[in-house]
């Protein structure tokens, strides 16, 4: 099923993202938290894949993907980045999804890693969409979007009009990146509205339950703490299960004040815990169904 056409349901798409485990841990150990993400009901569940040299076997997205969608019965979306594919190496991929069922595919372009040589054949995501489509194998392509500007763009206009570029050559639902600001949410809705870009697009949630970790999410990507949780990370930050607590619930109320404005979709980080999964869904499984 094209993910687009659940956007024409009435309600608000709700859906998880995992990643597979490192090679040494062996794809056995995420089925389990898949069978209980599964479980809080999803519209469907998103597995990325490793860019050059992150230690993740990228053959793993494929066989993730498949055991959702096969075994589970959930829709799924494929990850995949192109700045250390080949077209051949496309081409296999494809297959691959193909014939696993797989229809759906988030293009990427991935981040440049300096211990990994870059291969000349895409260069920005919305060339991996344009290639993926002119293959006519069936698959229905989403993209990436950035509501507080992508890191290497000079502005947000420019970043939008590249934004745009990704839509025209054919992606038909759009992914943010976690922000924990709504505001520049609902500022980055109108701009790309305005500029004609009409897909379906998801708010991207990532609950933040560990002090550490989103340093390190926020040092990558450039999301901005408002002064709100910025008192819940001095606050809370030195206690993991208070901070855990914490996280959770100002994931919960963004996503209430999100979706009380009229937000298409919301797709959790879940880092591969069920347990936050879990209580997030809890939280707001009336809200994102009524
Ligand atoms: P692009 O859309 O190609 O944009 C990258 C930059 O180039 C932007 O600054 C853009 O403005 C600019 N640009 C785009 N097109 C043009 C053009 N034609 N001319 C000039 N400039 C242009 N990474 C992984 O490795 N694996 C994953 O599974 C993964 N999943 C992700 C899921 C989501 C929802 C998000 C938001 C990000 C994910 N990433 C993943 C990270 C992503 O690969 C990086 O953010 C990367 O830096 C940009 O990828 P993109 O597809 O958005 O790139």
């Amino acid at each position: 099923m094209n993910i687009a056409e659940l956007f024409k349901q009435d309600k608000t798409v709700f859906s998880f993202e995992v990643f597979p485990p490192k090679k040494e841990s062996g794809i056995e150990t995420v089925y389990e938290t898949l069978g209980q993400l599964t479980d809080l009901k999803p519209d469907f569940i998103s597995v990325t894949y490793g860019a050059g040299g992150s230690g993740v076997a990228n053959a793993s997205t494929t066989d993730l993907c498949s055991h959702i969608k096969n075994r589970l019965g959930v829709e799924t979306i494929a990850h995949l980045t192109c700045l250390y594919n080949t077209r051949e190496s496309v081409d296999e991929i494809l297959e691959q999804l193909k014939s696993q069922g797989v229809e759906n595919i988030l293009a990427l372009r991935g981040d440049a890693n300096p211990d990994f040589a870059i291969k000349d054949d895409f260069h920005y995501a919305s060339e991996l969409t344009e290639y993926i489509l002119s293959k006519n194998m069936g698959f229905h392509v989403s993209g990436a979007c950035y509501p507080e500007v992508h890191q290497e763009a000079d502005s947000m206009r420019t970043d939008i009009m590249n934004l745009k570029k990704k839509i025209d050559a054919g992606a038909d639902h759009l992914i943010s990146q976690l922000f924990f600001d709504n505001n520049a949410y609902y500022d980055f809705i109108e701009k790309v509205r305005i500029a004609g870009i009409d897909v379906p697009i998801e708010a991207g949630i990532m609950p933040v339950t560990n002090k550490k970790q989103i340093e390190r999410m926020v040092s990558m990507c450039g999301a901005s703490i408002p002064a709100k949780l910025s008192k819940v990370l001095q606050r809370f930050g030195d206690n993991p299960e208070a901070m855990r607590d914490a996280g959770i619930s100002y994931a919960i109320n963004q996503i209430i004040e999100l979706v009380s404005n009229g937000i298409e979709g919301v797709h959790i980080y879940t880092m591969n815990d069920p347990y936050v999964a879990r209580k997030i869904t809890e939280g707001v499984k009336s809200i994102v169904n009524a």
